[in-house]
């Protein structure tokens, strides 16, 4: 046997492929890139209400003030998100049977500030089955921009 061939590392190499304990988020990046409207796609996440009232509305890209409770600092925050957190995600037909894991993953993070999540822990928020949401959101293709945290 040839010297070097013995001498190759033997370290495994890391799986890139996410896990059970992968923690992923929305990566607005990806929604950057490419034809993809964010604003369309944000808007389809209102409640019926809003989504009527709003229709006409231009308020794409606004940004208002808003205090976080727990440190009290003042962030920037998307319009149409803090309607969202404020109104719509309190209905409670916002996570619903009937969403996507999709749509119902990209809600908890529109909601909870894009905290990253495991699938263990999206499964608790959106009472789906952890292996079905690790399949859904940690294969090749990216859905709505939710990918794993580090790269
Ligand atoms: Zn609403």
């Amino acid at each position: 046997m040839a010297q070097w061939l013995m001498t190759l590392p033997t370290k495994p190499i890391r799986s890139l492929r996410p896990t059970l304990e992968t923690a992923f988020h929305i990566d607005y990046d990806w929604w950057s890139k490419g034809d993809r409207d964010l604003r369309v796609y944000l808007r389809s996440h209102l409640c019926a209400e809003h989504r009527e009232q709003l229709a006409e509305a231009n308020l794409d890209g606004d940004l208002v003030d808003s205090i976080d409770p727990a440190t009290a600092e003042v962030k920037r925050v998307d319009a149409l998100v803090l309607l969202m957190q404020a109104h719509c995600a309190q209905q409670p037909s916002f996570i619903s049977e009937h969403s996507s894991i999709v749509d119902a993953a990209f809600r908890i993070f529109l909601t909870n500030d894009n905290q990253p999540l495991t699938s263990r822990e999206l499964a608790e928020r959106i009472d789906r089955d952890a292996d079905t949401i690790l399949r859904t959101i940690g294969g090749k293709q990216v859905y709505q921009g939710i990918r794993p945290t580090a790269g």
